[in-house]
């Protein structure tokens, strides 16, 4: 790189509880007035102070350091400064990535002020700069494994670790490691077993509450937030669905237990969460007050597991699975079959899972859908293969029908106003000639020069927005010759198959008018198909 007078220097300072003892030394205000005297005194300017209080150096999800990434992109900056290398990060593959490819490549060049780093002088101590960052992220791991443990021995103290009151449950509001029953939510915790006791299915139990308008667990902890003086009216965006019903099902925490470590953090660089093996859960007995018995609990077990389906492995995927999804929810649609496999339809997956209240059915017999779209690539196949020439006009004049009618009138004017700008520079050129041998004032010289400039821009937008507008009709025309190429494939075919459905659609969508009734096709439902490269055709 470069020595350059003008750097554009960005200050990072970080700061986060893995700094430990050291502390003070390393406060934010610290860091800063380091930073600020040194970048100073070198005569750089300071174009801004990025500053992420209380985050990790595990990654680079900061926002001051996504802030200062954006600015790098920007080109406001080209040069970044840290105390030292581990406020950068301490990753240690991360923070190589930005040192030694990131930065250099934006032409950013990087200081590490107490570690001797400097990405000009690629000599000095560059070549430790790795094992620095090894050392700053073995540093973290460390930290790492002892707040694990603390927590760990909480744990298994019975101690409530969790940042949010659980269903069911508040926070002790002296002891937020205890929990006390909430009265507003543990009946419906209570109903909810009796249902599953009484042999009703999660699905069932999930419709019920919806019904009755009873708030989901995230939409009740929404609601208990809300304001209606600064957010307006609440409403009701989310519903019960059945995987959190289960979850409640099979929590013994509302027995009196508390269960933890239900889920761990791999690697101390993420904050991915994957589950434990239940046998490994912590479980300590008898913490709080019980919301149901545990002759309740074990009831609804025992029909949970009565309930339990046995679901047959598919041998192949189904003929159209990937492709067809609800229009209004943008689920996938459900195949089922019902009547020993006598009759089979799809329905919308949210319908399936929530219900009506967060999608209607968007119920199509099977038969009837299999048809429809074999007709269509069948009549499509047929126009085609008959008259590629006209189909493919039909289909242009479908797709840009605008930008195609004037086309030709936009060509002509494309090549007038490229002639007009070229004309300007020349007549710009002249009165500035003109200007300097004295034969044209200043004064009506700038004249000329706004209203040269004023045409000039407005010539330079409207080439650039004909240009784009041909070239979407030359886009469009050869999306067109694509489909028509494949589409002729399947002049006469006997059967739908996955093959050629994936090669010949993207995806099919269906619309039903709200309020119709089921087993009708036409103005009440609508199936969009589109085709690879156009889109829908209709
Ligand atoms: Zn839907």
């Amino acid at each position: 790189m470069r020595e350059q007078q003008n750097y554009r220097a960005a200050i990072y300072c970080r700061l986060s509880s893995e700094d430990g003892a050291d502390h003070e030394s390393m406060s934010i205000g610290n860091q800063r007035a380091l930073l600020t005297e040194y970048v100073e005194k070198q005569g750089w300017e300071v174009v801004d102070t990025y500053i992420d209080d209380g985050f990790s150096g595990t990654n680079f999800d900061r926002p001051g350091f996504q802030r200062m990434i954006a600015d790098i992109e920007k080109g406001r900056i080209n040069l970044v400064i840290t105390k030292d290398l581990s406020r950068l990060g301490r990753n240690y593959i991360m923070c190589g990535q930005y040192t030694e490819i990131y930065f250099p490549e934006r032409h950013v060049r990087y200081i590490a002020l107490n570690d001797g780093v400097d990405t000009l002088n690629q000599t000095s101590s560059m070549d430790i700069t790795p094992f620095k960052h090894i050392l700053n992220d073995m540093y973290a791991k460390d930290i790492s494994t002892k707040i694990k443990s603390t927590l760990h021995t909480k744990a298994r103290r019975g101690e409530y670790l969790g940042a949010l009151d659980p269903y069911g449950y508040l926070r002790h509001p002296d002891d937020k490691h205890k929990l006390i029953i909430n009265e507003e939510t543990a009946p419906i915790v209570r109903r909810i077993f009796e249902m599953s006791a009484a042999g009703m299915g999660s699905r069932s139990i999930c419709t019920v509450l919806n019904d009755e308008g009873i708030l989901s667990p995230a939409e009740y902890t929404r609601f208990r937030k809300h304001d209606p003086t600064k957010d307006g009216e609440f409403v009701r965006k989310r519903f019960w669905c059945q995987t959190y019903l289960r979850s409640i099902l099979k929590n013994e925490m509302y027995v009196g237990c508390m269960v933890q470590g239900r889920q761990y953090t791999p690697s101390y660089r993420s904050k991915k969460r994957e589950p434990v093996p239940k046998e490994d859960w912590i479980v300590v007995p008898d913490m709080h007050e019980p919301i149901v018995t545990r002759e309740l609990f074990d009831e609804a077990q025992k029909k949970m597991q009565a309930r339990k389906k046995v679901i047959k492995p598919l041998d192949e995927p189904r003929l159209f699975s990937g492709q067809f999804y609800c229009e209004a929810c943008g689920t996938a649609m459900r195949q089922h079959t019902t009547g020993n496999g006598k009759y089979t339809y799809f329905i919308c997956g949210k319908h399936h899972a929530i219900g009506k209240l967060a999608c209607s059915s968007h119920y199509i017999n099977y038969d009837i859908f299999y048809q429809v779209i074999q007709e269509d690539i069948r009549r499509n196949a047929k126009l085609f293969s008959e008259d590629s020439e006209q189909a493919a006009k039909k289909l242009m004049e479908l797709k840009c029908a605008d930008e195609q009618k004037q086309a030709a009138k936009m060509k002509r004017d494309l090549t007038s106003a490229k002639k007009r700008l070229a004309d300007l520079d020349v007549k710009l050129k002249r009165a500035y000639e003109d200007n300097m041998n004295g034969k044209l004032p200043d004064h009506i010289f700038s004249m000329f020069i706004a209203d040269y400039d004023a045409e000039r821009a407005g010539l330079r937008s409207s080439i650039s927005d004909m240009e784009k507008a041909l070239e979407k009709v030359r886009d469009a025309k050869s999306d067109i010759d694509r489909f028509a190429a494949l589409i002729k494939k399947y002049t006469s075919f006997e059967e739908l198959d996955r093959f050629m459905l994936n090669e010949l659609i993207d995806r099919i969508t269906i619309y039903e008018t709200p309020g119709m009734g089921r087993n009708r096709i036409g103005k009440e439902k609508t199936i969009t198909i589109y085709y690879k490269f156009v889109g829908a055709i209709q």
